[in-house]
């Protein structure tokens, strides 16, 4: 396994919505950006089909504020949402417009964009909204002239681990940051129990990582 890069100083995380940076992403998160370097969330929708029995229009104002204090705990101040309706995300001109801009915007020199593939495994296949989110970024980063060096995915096809051992607890703080959204998903178990095993999880030892625990990427794009 090929070592996350480490020689840059400003990342872009794209996701379509919140939450999706911390299944998995956080961890490496809280590690780049304890090591000086600035790390920027941008977010298609404010998830507000994602809290069952709860309307739209009082979901997304309460995921958003979920979002900022997990991108917060990771030390992401940077962070923005656009208006895109969760739960029917497309790769449309319109998204791939707003992704453009962001990139020439923020001129990061690595992009971490959610996984497009078909599934991490025979019984989790990958949601419409994350291929048709992964789809757009690949499109519009291959459509700028000035292209960011790296673009990856978090991803299960790795080519890339970060290391997060020391960075796990924040990655479970800043996931236990969407209290409301895990206290309905899982009514049973509490919130901070979810986010620990969700992140024990994602961040699982690898023994082709000499048994590190590690965040998995897939670079999708190279330039200059
Ligand atoms: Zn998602």
């Amino acid at each position: 396994m090929i070592p996350f890069p480490t020689d840059w100083q400003r990342a872009l995380v794209l996701v379509p919505h919140p939450d999706d940076p911390e299944y998995g992403v956080a961890a490496a998160v809280a590690k780049w950006t304890a090591a000086g370097k600035s790390v920027v969330y941008a977010l298609a929708s404010r998830g507000e089909a994602g809290i069952e029995g709860m309307a739209p229009t009082e979901a997304g104002p309460a995921r958003e504020i979920e979002q900022r204090e997990s991108a917060r705990i990771v030390g992401v101040d940077a962070i923005e949402f656009w208006d895109f309706p969760d739960s029917d995300i497309r790769n449309t001109p319109e998204l791939r417009t707003s992704i453009s801009e962001v990139i020439t915007r923020v001129q990061p020199q690595v992009i971490v964009s959610i996984y497009g593939g078909p599934g991490w495994g025979p019984d989790s296949p990958n949601q419409s909204d994350h291929i048709e989110f992964a789809a757009a970024v690949l499109a519009a980063y291959d459509g700028l002239d000035d292209k960011p060096r790296w673009l990856f995915e978090y991803s299960p096809d790795v080519t890339h681990v970060e290391e997060v051992g020391d960075f796990i607890d924040d990655a479970v703080t800043s996931l236990a940051a969407h209290v409301k959204y895990l206290s309905v998903l899982d009514p049973d178990t509490p919130v901070v129990e979810q986010a620990r095993a969700q992140v024990e999880m994602v961040t699982a030892a690898r023994e082709d990582c000499d048994n590190q625990q590690v965040v998995t990427f897939e670079l999708k794009r190279r330039a200059r």
